[in-house]
């Protein structure tokens, strides 16, 4: 995928699972930020304030968005070689449904289309 479709996945997955865990987990967050690559390219710079759960699973969608071979990227449900594992996929989409109610927002629906 290009790099500004890279950096705006992993903004909207950050800034769901961030309001997820500011929900939940309010009391065991720390900040943190973190430099991410993609494509050996030191592209974006991210803050969160994230339980150690919150951010596991956010890292493990970076690492996926890393590895995608798609030059453009499917909706995850069509893709022809998913790359979550099912328990994680699981709990993306809770988050995502979550958080997607709270900020009101239907466009994540481009990136992952849970529904
Ligand atoms: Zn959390």
């Amino acid at each position: 995928m290009s790099e500004e479709k890279f950096i705006s996945d992993t903004q909207t997955v950050l800034k769901f699972i961030q309001t997820y865990c500011d929900c939940k987990h309010a009391q065991k967050k720390t900040k943190e930020s973190l430099q991410i690559a993609y494509k050996n390219k030191n592209l974006l710079h991210v803050n969160f304030e994230l339980c150690s759960t919150c951010k596991e699973t956010f890292l493990y969608s970076v690492a996926r968005l890393q590895e995608c071979p798609h030059e453009e990227k499917p909706r995850c449900r069509n893709c022809p070689n998913p790359c979550y594992e099912r328990s994680r996929w699981k709990e993306l989409a809770k988050i995502m449904r979550f958080s997607g109610i709270k900020l009101g927002l239907i466009k994540l629906k481009k990136v992952f289309s849970f529904d």
